[in-house]
Parts: C-alpha cells; structure tokens; sequence
C-alpha cells in the first residue's frame, strides 16, 4: 500500500509539472499550446530520383511529422520545382520558403567562406567534419556567418568522401587539364583553373545531358551510388579518384531565422534532432551503397584510374594557393580558415594512427566470406 501510495504521489506531481509546462508555452507564445499546426514548404537543391540526397530531406521532414504528432507537415519539393537547384539559399534567406536543403559551396561566388559548412579542397572526412562541427567550434563559426543571410543552418548529411569524376579521355598528367571543361561543384572551381581546366558549376539534372552533348568533357557528381543512377558512365568512360575537392561533403539544412524564432522550443529541438538522424543515415545509405553500385560500374565497362601523382601534387600547391589568396581578401574567411585549418592539422595526424593502419589492414585483407 505504501508504495502504492508514493506512485500515485509521483505521478500527480509529475503532471502538475507538465500541466505547469503547457501554461508557460501557452502564455508565452499565445499559440494554441506547445504543439500549433504549421506547414512548411522545404525547397531541395536536389533532384527527386537521388534517394540518397533528395532522400535526406523526406526522412528529415518526416520525423518532424512524427514527432510532432503529425502538426508540424514540412513539404519536400525538388529542384525546379519552387526554384533552381542552386538558388536555395536566397530562396529560404528572402522566405519564399522556410526552409532548405542544400549545399553550402553551391554559394562560394557570393563568399568563399560558405565552402567550409559543406567541404573545400584537400578538406576533412566525413567523420572529421562531424568532428570538427558538433566539438571543434565550427558549428559556432557557421552559425556566426550565416546569420548575415538570416539562416539558421543544420547537418543535414554526408556523403563520405567523392569520386574525382568522369572524363571522356584518361588524364595522363597535368598537362591533360588544359581547357577541359569539367563539371565540377563549389570552390574546387577556383582550384581547377589554376590547372587551366574550366570548370562549369551545373546543378545534377543538368550534368548528363551537357557530357552526353559535349559541352562538357567530363563532370563529378558523389560517388558510385548517384553516379550509376545518373548514367555518366556511357557517355564518360574513365572514372577517377579521389575527389580531393570532397573529401566529405556535407549537405545543409537551412531554416530562414525569423521563421526559427517564432518556433516553440519543442519545435526547435524536433528540427535539431530529426535533422541529426537524417545527417547520420545519408552516410551510412552512401556506405552502404556504394560497394555494390561500383561492381556494378565495373561490369558495365567503367575504367577505373587514380589520378596521376602530378595531378594530386599540382591540386595540392593551388589549393594552398587559393587560400591564401582568399584569407588576404576576405576576413569571415580567414576567421574560419584560421581556426578551421589547426583542427584539420591534428585531425589528420590523429587519423593517420590507428584509423589508417586498421583500414590499410583490413583492405589488403578483405577477408571473403
Ligand atoms: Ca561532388
């Protein structure tokens, strides 16, 4: 009986503290209760046949739903649909949507420093960007930057380190870069044309159609998985890597700030979480994915080749160029590059450790079943 007694006491003070809850966020926003209805409309940078990335905004926006007992209903439109793959950004900054998804290099034209929220040349891993956005100060610095573009920015996945893409023809050396005109996403451009290639920044449903015409000699999208869906290989047989521009890119939420303050608090942690598992579950469906898509590459006649040494060794020098160049012009960059490149420094000795040895290991030692 005792004990009886202590849990009905328990339990009608803990809804005491919930109902005491309730009437705080009731008064406070004079919304109907913690949990309003609201509907959102999520502009995607990418097209719908692309599970994987087109794929990271529908799971996000359906655990949103979920978790708000189905009130809070955030719409996922594709590319085109409301606006152009790479015009996301102005379109949650001028609110025409709430909110996006997309990937922040598309916008290095408008400041370099947007690269560093998705991935730069000779950049950090997947799992060193998480690092260095959730406990090395960068989710902070971004944070910082974007609120000059009234965004609120989230992860919003990876896709692990890239492909260097397809080319028509083998790229032998150095030399071969010149005047081709390469496919290519975000501030890699401004590499690549120190090598004399001419890069072309075309959102994903544009790439096949300008290689298979040849307006284009050769174009990187993310790896096996995208690739294969998106058919380069017979058009552009000769398949590199790595995409040292990508060594992990990651993708963004971007929630349009004045719509975030006006959220309750339950509805900012439901946007901080469901976009956290749609982070982590983009990476794994890449991981996943990946090992079967590049057999698959292989058995359709896909030439596979690393880049030159030269190549890797050019790419190197010019992008230590670039930031430079970029560090003495603009000041939000260098704030960034100067914290960003001390975390980088001891991640990759750190990396080159016990996660190398292991996977130089079990590589050369698949192990088959
Ligand atoms: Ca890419």
């Amino acid at each position: 009986m005792e004990r009886r007694s202590f849990l009905k006491k328990a339990s009608v003070a803990a809804g005491a503290g919930v109902l005491a809850a309730c009437a705080g966020k009731t008064e406070s926003t004079g919304a109907a209760g913690a949990n309003p209805k609201l509907e959102w409309t999520l502009a995607s940078s990418f097209p719908k046949n692309l599970d994987t990335i087109f794929g990271g905004a529908e799971l996000f926006a359906k655990r949103v739903k979920e978790l708000s007992s189905g009130q809070f209903i955030i719409s996922v439109k594709a590319a085109g649909e409301i606006v152009a793959g790479t015009q996301v950004l102005d379109a949650v900054k001028n609110k025409t949507v709430q909110i996006g998804h997309t990937s922040s290099y598309y916008y290095f034209g408008q400041d370099a420093t947007f690269a560093f929220d998705t991935a730069v040349p000779f950049g950090m891993t997947s799992r060193q960007h998480n690092a260095w956005m959730l406990h090395g100060g960068g989710q902070e610095l971004m944070r910082e930057f974007f609120k000059a573009h009234n965004v609120v920015n989230f992860m919003g996945g990876n896709t692990g380190t890239q492909m260097g893409g397809w080319f028509k023809k083998e790229i032998k050396s150095v030399e071969d870069l010149k005047g081709l005109k390469f496919r290519v996403g975000g501030f890699a451009g401004k590499v690549l044309s120190k090598l004399g290639v001419v890069p072309q920044q075309l959102p994903g449903d544009q790439v096949y159609p300008a290689l298979e015409k040849g307006t284009i000699d050769g174009a990187e999208w993310v790896g096996p998985y995208d690739d294969e869906k998106l058919s380069f290989y017979k058009v552009a047989p000769h398949y590199y890597y790595p995409g040292w521009w990508e060594g992990g890119a990651s993708l963004s939420f971007y929630v349009n700030s004045e719509e975030y303050e006006k959220l309750p608090e339950l509805y900012k942690s439901i946007i901080a979480a469901a976009s956290m598992e749609a982070h982590t579950d983009m990476q794994a469906k890449y991981d996943a994915k990946n090992p079967e898509a590049m057999a698959n590459l292989m058995k359709n006649g896909t030439q596979l080749h690393p880049f030159p040494d030269d190549v890797m060794a050019a790419s190197f020098k010019a992008t230590q160029e670039v930031f430079a160049e970029e560090s003495a012009k603009n000041p939000a960059f260098k704030k960034v590059f100067d914290q960003w490149i001390k975390f980088r420094y001891n991640e990759v000795q750190w990396f080159g450790i016990a996660e190398k040895s292991y996977t130089d290991f079990t590589t050369s030692n698949p192990w088959n079943p």
